[in-house]
């Protein structure tokens, strides 16, 4: 008997997935595969890999546990390493299926991939493609693509007012894998054999990556501490873990479906309580999708310099500034502790993400495609549309936010302890602008731009 495939690539996820449902449905035995691409971490350019060693990492957390929660259900996972268009061809002629089941690609990188693939499979082969990253299903939403609004409000109110969110798909509690010898099934690649330098032990990793740890994280986020209930007031914040949802990760790698959310989001209204919260979250959500169609409408445009609205800056380039925006070292405290929490963990909060490109391409005017390389290298919760479509917005769709003004705002005092000890003995006053204090450890900025200060002079002026 023939066998169907079931690729997982970011829906790495028994709850809610389409393509497990639909590969379950042919009623044939199922070889449920997950492929570590080299290509995802190969050496880039600006001299750091497109994707680094704390996203493997937790790439990596998220297959062991979708592996043991598919033999949970009396199956298993075949986990293959190589260029996945080949590994995917190789294993359904050798194991003769007829048909793959997989979650459907929609940014450029990731459906050329799908081509190679097409050329490489027999000609009985199917390829059977599901939608299940956003909250509203493409095929629901009131725009065809070429003709996504270019403002998400326009987007937002016309979705919202007429489409519905489909119901989540259960989870199957049964699953029939081909029968294939135990050592086939393969194991989690090394960080070498994908090119990367096993310099790092992420043992402190902020967030742990699954379907299990996701599931528990939406309980208890809402349910058990019922934090959900002050998010529209705490999610500006940048200290701990409970200010925000801390979603993204587990909705980057598929362990947590969109449509789960939202159904715990309107239990949540039911049976604890509805206001601006949980009003918001749904909003963001909606923000998420917005990205995610706007990014299928202008394709390659985006990646540019010059953006899909084909804008222009005066950027200076900086190697040397470039270098020091990585590594958190500017000077300015308030950018340099969100730059060393991303290095350290793989996680930064939107106010960090904020303020530090902004700082890139409006103090540092460097090329905001940089930054957006160097945050796809480092996010544990990297997606291509929210990361590409919020940096071409911070480059070219909003003001300028000044991180003075923003440390001093958002009280940022402790945060800053926590990532840059070298000045967490300053008061703080001094802590938010610590070049006017005798700090040998820790650099100057390169400039303290005029534009800075009124906020200065607040800071100097309010607090001890
Ligand atoms: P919450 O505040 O709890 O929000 C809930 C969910 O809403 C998030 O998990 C996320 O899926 C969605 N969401 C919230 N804000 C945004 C937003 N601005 N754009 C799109 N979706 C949003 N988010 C990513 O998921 N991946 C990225 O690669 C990414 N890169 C970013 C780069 C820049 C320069 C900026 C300014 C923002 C970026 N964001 C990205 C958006 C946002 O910062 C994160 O989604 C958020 O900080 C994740 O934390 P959370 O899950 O606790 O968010």
């Amino acid at each position: 008997m023939s066998c169907v495939l079931l690729w997982f690539k970011n829906d790495l996820r028994l709850h809610d997935n389409e393509s497990l449902q639909k590969a379950i449905a042919s009623g044939k035995p199922i070889l449920p595969v997950y492929c570590f691409d080299p290509q995802h971490y190969r050496q880039l350019d600006l001299g750091f890999p497109k994707a680094d060693a704390v996203r493997l990492e937790f790439t990596k957390q998220c297959v062991t546990d979708l592996k043991i929660n598919i033999q949970k259900i009396g199956g298993n996972l075949l986990i293959a390493t190589g260029n996945s268009a080949k590994v995917i061809s190789n294993l359904v002629k050798e194991y003769d299926c007829d048909e793959i089941f997989t979650e459907q690609e929609f940014a450029t990188e990731e459906k050329d991939l799908i081509s190679d693939l097409r050329k490489l499979l027999p000609v009985n082969c199917a390829l059977n493609m599901t939608w299940g990253r956003t909250l509203y299903h493409i095929d629901d939403i009131p725009y065809k693509i070429p003709d996504i609004p270019l403002t998400s409000k326009a987007y937002r109110i016309n979705t919202q007012k007429n489409t519905e969110v489909r119901k989540s798909l259960d989870t199957p509690n049964k699953i029939d894998v081909l029968n294939i010898p135990l050592d086939k099934w393969g194991k989690l690649p090394k960080n070498s054999e994908l090119g990367l330098i096993e310099e790092k032990n992420y043992a402190l990793t902020y967030m742990i990556g699954g379907e299990s740890k996701a599931l528990e994280r939406l309980n208890n986020y809402l349910f058990e501490t019922k934090q959900l209930t002050s998010y529209r007031w705490t999610r500006n914040r940048s200290l701990g873990l409970d200010y925000s949802s801390k979603f993204s990760p587990y909705l980057a790698l598929g362990c947590l479906s969109p449509r789960t959310i939202y159904e715990a989001v309107r239990e949540y209204e039911k049976t604890i309580k509805k206001n601006q919260s949980t009003w918001w979250i749904i909003f963001e959500m909606v923000w998420r999708d917005y990205f995610t169609f706007k990014l299928m409408r202008f394709q390659n445009q985006v990646y540019r310099t010059e953006g899909y609205s084909n804008k222009t800056k005066d950027f200076q380039n900086s190697k040397d500034l470039f270098q020091r925006w990585c590594e958190g070292r500017t000077g300015i405290p308030f950018v340099d502790a969100h730059m060393r929490q991303l290095n350290e963990t793989g996680f930064m909060s939107n106010r960090g993400r904020v303020n530090s490109s902004s700082f890139l391409v409006y103090d540092y005017l460097i090329d905001w495609t940089w930054g957006a390389a160097y945050f796809e290298s480092k996010l544990i919760d990297y997606d291509v549309a929210s990361n590409w479509m919020n940096w071409h917005t911070q480059a070219y769709q909003i003001w300028y936010t000044n991180p003075v003004n923003q440390a001093n705002k958002y009280k940022a005092q402790e945060f800053i302890r926590k990532w840059v000890p070298e000045i967490k003995h300053l008061s703080d006053r001094d802590i938010l602008i610590p070049w006017e204090s005798d700090v040998i450890e820790y650099p100057k900025p390169a400039e303290i731009f005029t534009k800075w200060s009124r906020a200065i002079n607040k800071i100097k002026k309010e607090l001890e």
